[in-house]
C-alpha cells in the first residue's frame, strides 16, 4: 500500500496539537483503505511543551514521527527537514494550528490519484479574521513579486499542499539556504490543481509572525527570485549620463550666446551629474555580474523533467536532475521498497 506523509512544522503549539492530532487521524481513518498514513511533526525549537506533547502522541500511535531541532530555525527550515525525512509516496505540508483544514487532504489525495495531478495546493479566497493592513500589504507584495520575477505565484496561495514523491525530490533539489517555499513551488513547475478555501482562524495559541517578520520574509521572496533590483543602478546611471549630456549641450550654447554670469557652477553641475551617472552605471555592471554569480551560487538544477522515455521499454517517469542522473536511478530502489 502507498504511504502518505503529513509534514507539520510546529513552533510552540502545545495548546493546539492534541486537537490537530484528532483531526488529522480522522482523515487518516477515512483514507485507510486507500493509503497508509504517517504524521511527521517537526519541532522547530519550541520553548513550551510541544516536544513532550508530540512524544506522548508517539507513544500511543506509531504513525506519529518526530524530528526536533536544536533551536528555532524558522518555518522554512522546518518544512525542508520534514520533506527530507518524509518516507511517503505522497507528502503533504500543513500548519499545526488547524488554519489548513486537514480534511482537505482527502480531496487533495483524490486530485493526485484520480485526476493525475502532480500536486494539489490550497489557496485562500477570503482573508477574514486577518488584520486589513496585513491583507493589503500581502496583496501588494504578490503583485510586485510576480512582476519582478518570472515565476508565477498564485494569489492567496498558502503553504498547504500535497505532492508526489517526484515533486518532493524536485523541491529538495533546490538546496538554497535562503528559502522562500512559495517561490520554489512555482519554480519547480509540475501540474498543480488549486483548491479554494475560506480562511479559518487559528484554533488556539498565537501567530508566530509579526508584521516585521513578514516584511523580512517578503524581502526574502523578492531577493531570492529576482535580480531586477540589481539592474536598477545601471538604469539610473544611464539616465543620469543622458541627462548630463543634454545639460552640457544646453550650458555650452547658453554660455556662447549670453556669456557666463556666475562663473563655475554650470560646469560644476555637469561634472557632478556626469560623474555620478558613470559611477552608478559602473555599479550596475558590477550588479549584473553579481546577479549572475548569485544565481550560480544557488546551484539550482538546470532543468527538471517530469517524464523521460528514452529506453525501449517505457520506464516509470522519474524526476531527472541534470546533476544527479545516477542518484535518481538508485532512487528507484526506494520506490520498489
Ligand atoms: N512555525 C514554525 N517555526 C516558526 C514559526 C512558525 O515551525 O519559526 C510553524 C507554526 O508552528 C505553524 C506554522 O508554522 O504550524 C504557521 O505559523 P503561524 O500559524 O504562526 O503563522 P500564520 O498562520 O499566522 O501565518
Ligand atoms: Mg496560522
Amino acid at each position: 500500500m502507498k504511504r502518505l506523509t503529513a509534514v507539520v512544522p510546529c513552533f510552540n503549539e502545545e495548546e493546539v496539537l492534541p486537537m490537530f492530532y484528532e483531526e488529522i487521524m480522522r482523515v487518516a481513518e477515512s483514507l485507510q483503505n486507500e493509503v497508509e498514513f504517517e504524521v511527521l511533526f517537526v519541532n522547530d525549537g519550541s520553548t513550551d511543551g510541544t516536544l513532550q506533547v508530540i512524544r506522548k502522541l508517539r507513544e500511543r500511535d506509531k504513525r506519529v514521527k518526530l524530528v526536533s531541532f536544536s533551536r528555532n530555525f524558522g518555518k522554512e527550515a522546518a518544512m525542508y527537514a520534514g520533506l527530507e525525512h518524509s518516507s511517503g509516496d505522497f507528502v503533504a505540508i500543513l500548519d499545526a494550528d488547524l488554519q489548513h483544514p486537514p480534511k482537505m487532504l482527502i480531496e487533495m489525495y483524490h486530485g493526485i490519484v484520480l485526476e493525475g495531478y502532480d500536486s494539489v495546493a490550497a489557496k485562500r479566497v477570503t482573508r477574514d479574521g486577518e488584520p486589513k493592513i496585513r491583507s493589503f500589504f500581502s496583496r501588494k507584495f504578490y503583485d510586485i513579486l510576480c512582476k519582478l520575477s518570472k515565476i508565477e505565484i498564485v494569489e492567496g496561495s498558502v503553504d498547504y499542499r500535497l505532492m508526489t514523491r517526484q515533486m518532493v525530490k524536485a523541491v529538495l533539489s533546490m538546496s538554497e539556504r535562503n528559502r522562500f517555499t512559495k517561490g520554489i513551488f512555482g519554480w519547480v513547475g509540475f501540474h498543480t490543481k488549486w483548491i479554494a478555501y475560506e480562511n479559518v482562524e487559528r484554533a488556539a495559541g498565537q501567530t508566530k509572525w509579526s508584521f516585521w517578520k513578514l516584511f523580512k520574509y517578503s524581502l526574502e521572496g523578492i531577493i531570492g527570485f529576482s535580480t531586477a533590483p540589481l539592474a536598477m543602478s545601471s538604469i539610473l546611471g544611464l539616465a543620469f549620463c543622458g541627462f548630463s549630456v543634454l545639460a552640457i549641450i544646453y550650458i555650452v550654447i547658453k554660455t556662447i550666446i549670453w556669456g557666463d554670469p556666475t562663473s563655475g557652477w554650470p560646469s560644476l553641475a555637469c561634472i557632478i551629474l556626469m560623474v555620478s551617472g558613470i559611477q552608478l552605471f559602473c555599479m550596475g555592471i558590477l550588479g549584473q555580474y553579481m546577479g549572475k554569480t548569485y544565481i550560480e551560487v544557488k546551484n539550482r538544477p538546470i532543468y527538471l523533467a517530469s517524464i523521460v522515455e528514452t529506453e525501449e521499454e517505457q520506464e516509470e517517469s522519474e524526476t531527472l536532475l541534470a546533476s544527479d542522473l545516477e542518484a535518481s536511478k538508485s532512487e528507484k530502489g526506494y520506490k520498489e521498497k
